[in-house]
């Protein structure tokens, strides 16, 4: 019994690790989240299906179901995939299930994946550090836990450039608290449904950015080097853009 905790990437099905597709090949049965292309699914051709993701109008299942489920999985069949959009353990709760399950006494093996954080900015040309305008970046949820006593998110954060996760819904409120450390000038870019089909761009500042029409998933990008993005941009061949 092993319990394979896998990274899917940001979407496109081609930005998926060898050592996920070895363990999906490998796998009895794959307990996975909605993932945005489930073509890397036909890996693991034979195996059981079990989604624990959400479903459209109703909620995902609980944390707690979905360890019950890999436990009993593990307990159950040889090998158990467990797959992640991005990366697992960016705001995957990828660590949560690893510590239940290590808890269980089951193996864990730990692959991990392209985090949307990196690799959707990566894909469209826009660097996260740059060489005299970004020297660090943070990766911050927009969206804490409803039912937290206090806000572990400050805003004042040092980095030159900061990534937004899960930033659509809450992005007026948390682009008035980074004004407050920030010029309301810092460029922005948002990235909807970054290496999907359905990419959008869209650019503004920290003052402006929440007036746009912006669907999730997306990210939220601040910084200076989104102006270096804009140059990058303005440089690619037409067929690139
Ligand atoms: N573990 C994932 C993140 C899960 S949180 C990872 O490492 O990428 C979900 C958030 O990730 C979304 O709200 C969005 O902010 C971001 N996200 C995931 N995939 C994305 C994509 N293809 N394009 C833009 N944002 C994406």
């Amino acid at each position: 019994m092993v319990v394979y905790l896998v990274g899917a990437g940001p979407g496109d099905p081609d930005l998926v690790t060898l050592k996920a597709v070895k363990a999906l090949k490998k796998a009895d049965v794959v307990v996975y989240d909605r993932l945005a292309n489930e073509e890397i699914l036909e890996y693991a051709n034979g195996a059981e299906m079990i989604y624990v993701g959400k479903r459209a109008g109703k909620h995902s299942k609980k944390q707690e179901e979905i360890n019950k489920i890999l436990i009993e999985q593990a307990k159950k069949q040889e090998v158990v995939v467990r797959l992640k959009g991005g990366d697992p353990f960016v705001f995957g709760r990828g660590g949560e299930e690893l510590l239940a399950l290590l808890k269980e006494g089951i193996h864990v093996e730990l692959v991990p994946g392209v985090t949307s954080a990196i690799g959707v900015p990566t894909t469209v040309g826009l660097p996260v550090t740059h060489r005299g305008v970004a020297t660090s970046f943070t990766v911050v949820t927009g969206h804490e836990d409803p039912t937290k006593k206090e806000k572990q998110v400050k805003w004042n954060y040092n980095a030159d450039t900061i990534v937004i996760l899960m930033g659509v819904g809450h992005l007026k409120e948390n682009t008035q608290e980074i004004m407050k450390y920030k010029d309301p000038k810092t460029p922005v870019c948002v990235i909807e449904n970054g290496t999907r089909p359905d990419e959008r761009i869209v650019l503004g500042t920290l003052e402006n950015i929440s007036g746009k029409k912006i669907n999730p998933p997306a990210l939220v990008i601040v910084g200076p080097v989104v102006d270096v993005f804009k140059d990058i941009q303005e440089n690619m061949p037409e067929d690139q853009v």
